[in-house]
Parts: C-alpha cells; structure tokens; sequence
C-alpha cells in the first residue's frame, strides 16, 4: 500500500462541515487533504434550508451562486389547534439551495483556497499512534493508500463510520427523514399553502412535516422523533400521508431520498489522539427542528480554528475545541432537547403552549434559528410561557382538554 507525505489536517467527509473546515485551515496555509467517499457533486437527502445563521457562516459567492429564493416568512401550523403562526423578519429567515450544487460550491471555495480534494476516496481506517509522544501522527487509510497527519477532522455525517473505526464514545440520537421534490407547475394547490417555508405539527404523530419552495420546485418532506425501528420502517407511509394531506398526488414526488439526522451530540467532542468530530458526525443540529447545516458550518469553522489556535499542541487543540463545543452546544442542548421532546411526545401538552402562546414561541424558535437568541434565554424571559402556564392553570388545563386529533386541515388560515 502506498504511503504519501504528511499532511497537517486530513478531513474525513466533505460536506458543509467538512468543507467549511478545510476553506479555513487552507487559508491560513495549512496543507489539507479533504477526501469523500462519493463523487462530486453528489445528492444529499436533505430540505435544503438554510436558516439565517446558516447563510451568515457561507461564503459570499456561494451564497450567491446557489441561494435559490430568499424568504422573509416561515409558516408553523398546528392541524391539532387549526392555527398557523407566522413569523416575519426583515432579513431572510430561510434562504433555500439545493445541496447538489451548494455543496459543490462550498467544496470548490475550499479547493481554490488550496484544499487537496480526492473524490471517491472512502476512509477506511484511522489508527491513532497514542504511543509516540505528543508528536506522533496519525495514520488513515482510504482509497488503498495511507495518509499521515497531525489531525484528522471527522466530517463523516450521521453516520460517521471513523467515530466507529476509533469506537470513541457516541452517545447521538439519530432520528430518520425522508424528502423528494415536487414541480411549481405541476402544483398550483401549494402557491397559496407554502408561499413561504412551512412546518406542519400534528399531521404526522412524533414529527413535523416541512415544505420549503425553491426556485422551480417545493421540496416536501417528513421526519420523525421516534428511533429507528419503530416507526422508522414506515416514514415512507407517513411521508404519503403528509403529501396526501397537503393534498398532492404522491406520484408527483419525485427522487424521495431519506437519511439520518443526529438530534443529539457525541458524548465526546473529540479524541485526545488528535481526531475532531464536526457536523452531523457531532452531532450539532438544532433538537426541536432538526436543521443541521447551520451547525455543520459552525462545528467545521470552531474544529479549523481549534487547531489553528492549539499551533501544533494537541492537547490545547482538545481543550479549546471542547471549550467551544461545550460553550456553544452543549449548554443549549440540556434545554432544547427537553423541548424536543415535548413538543413530538406530548403533543397536548405542546397545543397547550401554542394555543396560549404560539406567536411568541415561533418568534423566539425563529431567533434561534436566526442565531440571535438561545433557547436558554426562555429561561430568563420575564413572561417565560413555561412559567405562564404555572400562571393560568385553568387556561391550560382548557386548553389541553380540547380536541387534539391529529389530521385536520387547514382550518384556521
Ligand atoms: C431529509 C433531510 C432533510 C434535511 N433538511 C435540512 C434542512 O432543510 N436544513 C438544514 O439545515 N438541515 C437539514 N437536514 C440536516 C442536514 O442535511 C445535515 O445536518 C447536514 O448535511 C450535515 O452536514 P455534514 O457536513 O455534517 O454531513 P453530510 O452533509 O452528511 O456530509 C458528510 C459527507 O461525508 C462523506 N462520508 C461518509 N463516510 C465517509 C467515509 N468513510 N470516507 C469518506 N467520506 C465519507 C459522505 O459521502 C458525505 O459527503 C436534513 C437532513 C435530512 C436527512
């Protein structure tokens, strides 16, 4: 097996945490090698949202190269209550891509910043020299050659077979999605009902459906916060039934794709041996409405400048790397995924809140996901709705008791 030179940083994975990785450190002179497993440009099941914090950690010219609509508004709309809530910014609060062309763009940005890029080039091993010292190296294995590096920066996706190859603690919840697109012409129906990105609670049980319009398409999908292997095996009959709902023809979905989504993180951000995991393969992606690629871009820009600030000491890389995830993840994710998990498990409980205060918690979900606020700062919001409902009990208690069938329509526009 052939044996090449030593490289700084190799990136396992090159979608947006990958890529996002690797346009950082290159420009800063480090010598990457990016490798992927498919070859570029490749589909990814995925709706394509970018939120507003997203879109801010994009480069300039693949924001504007690949931004297909721009959208001020988002619609959430609880079937259950026969409400829709709709929240409106003053900057785009959902830009829309398809991520065919946008990963490629964000790959190619890397590439011209010097980035090694090999296509079709699946990793096959990594083996951490823990022995050697703390300049030891590491040694991965893809495409039938060995590459040797100070670190590797697992950009895997959800599945992330390198966490498995080093068996480093896991600990993510992965939670399955299914999306297809469907073309404007052939759907008049959804010009009035998605003008604008829309989520719809209490269609499917434990999930949400999504559409989200782009430029010639909608893209519709479902996903679901159950664990694989419950419902999991039938998300293609709860996708159908969402569709059916939205009152489409199945047969005009086309290229239905589903994949994983980690609503949790791994136990540990990286290994001390010099290895950093990003992305989905960390598992950052927003617990309440599963979107990912904000936090593929942020863990991959926080993975580059934690080894661009460690300068060579792995240990400090560690630290800071964990510091930031620790900063910018984890103390969320305590909150959030309480949440998550009212909002697909009691779903009555979730109506309650809405009925009483669905404006105001769709605008403080649209500030997060805009980057403006945590969900922490409910906490300290003097007219916090979890405290409210303590407030109004019999409000609530009404509220709750009402009717919460999942399945009508969109009574209430
Ligand atoms: C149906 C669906 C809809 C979604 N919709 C949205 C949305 O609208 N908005 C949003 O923000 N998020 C959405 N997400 C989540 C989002 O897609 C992910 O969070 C995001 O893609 C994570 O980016 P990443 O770079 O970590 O991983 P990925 O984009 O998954 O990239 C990982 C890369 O690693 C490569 N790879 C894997 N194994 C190897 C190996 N052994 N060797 C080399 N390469 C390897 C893969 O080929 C892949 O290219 C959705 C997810 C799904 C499933």
């Amino acid at each position: 097996m052939k044996s090449s030179r030593v490289y700084d940083v190799v990136i396992v994975g090159a979608g947006p945490a990958g890529s996002t990785a690797a346009r950082v450190l290159a420009e800063k002179g480090l010598e990457v090698l990016l490798l992927d497993r498919k070859s570029f440009p490749r589909r990814k099941a995925c709706g394509g949202g970018l939120v507003w914090r997203a879109l801010k950690g994009v480069p300039a010219e693949v924001a504007e190269q690949c931004v297909e609509a721009q959208h001020r508004s988002a619609l959430l709309h609880f079937a259950s209550l026969k409400k829709t809530f709709v929240v409106t910014k003053n900057y785009p609060l959902i830009s829309t891509v398809d991520r065919y062309h946008f990963d490629y763009a964000m790959l190619t940005t890397a590439r011209q910043k010097g980035a090694v890029f090999l296509n079709r080039t699946g990793c096959r091993d990594v083996r951490i020299k823990r022995d050697a010292g703390k300049k030891s190296l590491i040694e991965v294995t893809a495409g039938g050659r060995r590459f040797l590096t100070r670190y590797v920066i697992a950009s895997d996706g959800a599945v992330s077979p390198v966490g498995r190859l080093l068996g480093t603690p896991d600990g993510r919840i992965l939670i399955p999605a299914l999306e297809g697109s469907v073309r404007k012409e052939e759907v008049p129906v959804l010009e009035d009902l998605a003008p604008s990105p829309r989520f719809d609670f209490g269609v499917i049980p434990n999930g949400y459906g999504w559409v989200f319009p782009r430029r010639d398409t909608y893209c519709v999908g479902v996903v679901y916060y159950g664990r694989f292997g419950d419902r999991g095996k039938s998300l293609r009959a709860l996708f159908r039934r969402y569709v059916r709902w939205l009152g489409l023809d199945v047969t005009l979905v086309r290229g239905v794709k589903g994949s994983p989504i980690p609503v949790s993180p791994r136990k540990e951000p990286a290994d001390p041996g010099g290895v950093l995991f990003a992305g989905d393969a960390l598992g950052w992606t927003d617990p309440i409405m599963a979107e990912g690629i904000s936090g593929a871009v942020i863990s991959g820009m926080e993975a580059a400048n934690a080894i661009i600030e460690g300068d060579g000491n792995r240990e400090e890389v560690f630290k800071v790397y964990r510091q930031a995830i620790k900063r910018r993840l984890f103390r969320e994710y305590a909150l959030s995924s309480f949440l998550a998990r009212i909002v697909y498990h009691v779903p009555k409980l979730r109506d309650g809140c809405f009925s009483l205060y669905g404006q105001e918690i769709a605008a403080i979900i649209a500030d997060v996901l805009s980057g403006f606020r945590s969900y922490r700062w409910l906490l300290f919001w003097p007219f916090n709705y979890l405290k409210a409902i303590g407030l109004f009990p019999m409000r609530y208690l009404k509220s709750i008791t009402g009717s919460g069938d999942y399945g009508s329509r969109f009574d209430s526009r």
